[in-house]
């Protein structure tokens, strides 16, 4: 199994609610280790540029909305199969439908403000730390 890098996002409806060190540490409990790490508030443009590719379909205001809100928490997670298994960690992106023990599982409010995002393939795991992130602050 290969080391990979997958970009993890702790949202508003999180960082609000003071959540942040309670889902860092299931990132960490989990195995991940955190390569990079910052606090950004989007601007609206950072926010449509990260989910260009739900342009168009009916969430797609409110997402950006809402991921526009409050400060997030952006990171660069590493782990053998990182991508998958931080998905794995996190569960469904629709909190009802995600397993027991899960990030979005304890955690979430609902399909929108559900907490965390995380890559869903290793090219957009590239593609998405690229968005946040220059080399120099990843620590590999
Ligand atoms: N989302 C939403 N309404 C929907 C579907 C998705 O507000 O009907 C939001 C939700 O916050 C989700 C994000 O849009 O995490 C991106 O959707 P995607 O299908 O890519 O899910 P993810 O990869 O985050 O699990």
């Amino acid at each position: 199994m290969a080391i990979e890098y997958t970009l993890s996002i702790i949202k508003p409806d999180a960082t609000k609610r003071n959540l942040i060190g309670k889902i860092l540490n299931r990132f960490e409990e989990a195995g991940l280790r955190i390569a990079a790490m910052k606090m950004v508030h989007l601007t609206q443009q950072q926010a449509e540029g990260f989910y260009a590719e739900h342009e168009g379909k009916a969430f797609f205001a409110d997402l950006v909305a809402f991921m526009i809100s409050a400060p997030v928490v952006v990171l660069v997670l590493e782990g053998e199969s990182a991508v998958q298994n931080y998905r794995d960690l996190i569960g469904a992106t629709n909190p009802e439908e995600a397993r027991s023990g899960t990030i979005r599982h304890d955690f979430a409010l609902n399909y929108r403000y559900n907490s965390v995002h995380g890559s869903d393939s290793p090219e957009s795991a590239q593609r998405e730390i690229a968005y946040f992130f220059v080399e120099q602050e990843i620590f590999k």
